[in-house]
């Protein structure tokens, strides 16, 4: 309490009424395919070769490696997960700005797992009318038995999720079977846990508050909209004045909401949606589909409350006969699939690009020179050769910018410069001595290290500098 003013807002019941129509329909198709790409994708394989796991889509946390199908990440190619994060964003960016907040409304987890748990929670405890009477009741057998299903069901969901998750983090066959012995690693465990009360939790009780209160999308999501966005609009033009209507009561100077009030009790979000368009409003279109539903049963035209843009309502106005349409091409919208294109263009060039070889070079800085008894200078190198294939290899190391080098490779003993080995899928670590006499009064020489594969001649280079004096 401040001053007499309660700060705190008890959360209110909503208990979405079941609603049958095309966008309830859509709702759907998006779960259950939502869900089943989650919980499947990890039992997916893909043979890599004897040498790497063969799980399509694996994050090898202890092998520091991530596999998407044909695609092998590197920890030194984490930018391409920083390309993925850009082209997810501006992807949402893009959607939003063309169909307003779809995403929140059909393939938000949130919204999916919402959606799932209240699925559960009418098919045991049955629909709105239902689920208010048990919730007001005294606490009965039927109370107990009802609400406790329904809360093992959503443990249950909770748990698969949890574990799920930490599939796309191992070997799923082998996790799987140390699962149902009871014989996961702690770490494996507790995220499993975590994951299951988290779900359970964010769907079973915080839902909407959520996308209201958590969610930083929904509050600047309205910067990505435009007069040409679609969004949930209710016709205010044709359903005012609203009031209950009798059948065989004209229609005549009254609007045609009838006040049912079927779009507010199917509102997951428990908003009225003829206050206008509220930060709230997730985009589900339910409320359009009891509005049809009511409409068709009256006999009236359906869309009284219909997805919409602020310029086909402007176009009704001013009696234009062009007034449904979408524009797709508009500055913001191209704007967006510039960017995508362009980072997509380049995430795509730098895969098709991707040598299996690497090599990173270090120059050594104390001492940065030696001079040698004969008037030589020698220079000290720690390279890193990433072979990135899955068997090993063996290569040749040159340098070019020095005139004739003395070149030595050293790791446990000393290796012949055209037999470097480096084992499959790992990174070989060596020291390298390069002796010369440069001559002249240059002081710093840049030099290029190549590295090749002796199998596949393919090179890789790295220029560095060789230092001749202070
Ligand atoms: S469902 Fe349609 S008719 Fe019923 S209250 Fe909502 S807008 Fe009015
Ligand atoms: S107002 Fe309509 S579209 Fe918006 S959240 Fe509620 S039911 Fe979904």
């Amino acid at each position: 309490m401040s001053d007499g003013v309660n700060l705190f807002a008890k959360q209110r019941s909503i208990y979405p009424r079941r609603v049958w129509g095309k966008y309830r329909k859509l709702k759907w198709v998006s779960m259950i395919t939502l869900l089943f790409i989650y919980y499947f994708t990890p039992w997916l394989r893909w043979d890599r070769g004897l040498n790497a796991p063969d799980q399509a889509i694996l994050i090898d946390m202890p092998g520091r490696r991530a596999y998407f199908f044909f695609i092998e990440i590197w920890p030194q190619e984490v930018y391409y997960l920083t390309g993925i994060l850009i082209l997810a964003a501006i992807g949402l960016f893009f959607v939003t700005s063309l169909f307003g907040r779809v995403w929140c409304g059909y393939a938000c987890p949130q919204t999916v797992w919402t959606d799932l748990f209240i699925w559960v929670e009418r098919i045991v405890q049955g629909d709105r009318n239902a689920r208010m009477k048990l919730d007001q009741s005294k606490l009965t057998f039927e109370k107990i038995w009802k609400k406790g299903l329904t809360h093992i069901i959503w443990l249950f969901i909770g748990l698969c999720t949890g574990g799920a998750w930490v599939f796309y983090f191992n070997d799923a066959p082998t996790l799987f079977e140390q699962i149902i012995h009871f014989d996961v690693p702690w770490s494996v465990g507790s995220w499993i846990l975590a994951l299951t009360f988290s779900t359970y939790l964010m769907a079973g009780y915080a839902r909407e508050q959520v996308c209201t209160y958590m969610c930083p999308y929904a509050r600047f999501q309205s910067a990505m909209f435009d007069k040409d966005t679609l969004v949930i609009s209710y016709d205010k033009d044709r359903g005012e004045p609203r009031g209950k209507h009798k059948q065989g009561d004209s229609w005549e100077g009254r609007g045609h909401c009838i006040d049912c009030d079927s779009c507010v009790i199917v509102c997951p979000m428990g908003i009225d949606i003829r206050n206008g368009l509220q930060m709230e409003c997730i985009a589900c279109g339910l409320c359009v589909d009891a509005c049809n539903n009511v409409m068709e049963k009256i006999g009236l035209p359906q869309g009284l409350i219909r997805y919409d843009t602020q310029s086909n309502y402007e176009a009704r106005k001013s009696g234009s006969s062009v007034a449904s349409r979408l524009q797709l091409m508009r500055p913001r919208t191209v704007y967006y699939a510039v960017i995508l294109s362009i980072v997509g263009g380049i995430m795509l060039y730098g895969l098709l690009m991707r040598s299996p070889l690497e090599l990173n070079v270090i120059h050594a800085r104390n001492p940065l020179f030696v001079q040698l008894s004969d008037g030589s200078i020698r220079n000290n190198y720690t390279i890193k050769i990433l072979n990135k294939t899955h068997d090993d290899r063996s290569y040749t190391l040159t340098v070019e910018g020095i005139g004739a080098a003395a070149m030595k490779v050293e790791a446990a003993g000393e290796v012949q410069t055209d037999a470097i080995p480096v084992f499959a899928d790992s990174v070989g670590e060596f020291r390298v001595l390069l002796a010369a006499m440069p001559g002249g009064s240059q002081i710093r020489h840049k030099i290029i290290f190549t590295i090749t594969d002796n199998q596949t001649k393919q090179s890789y280079s790295h220029e560095s500098i060789f230092i001749a004096g202070q």
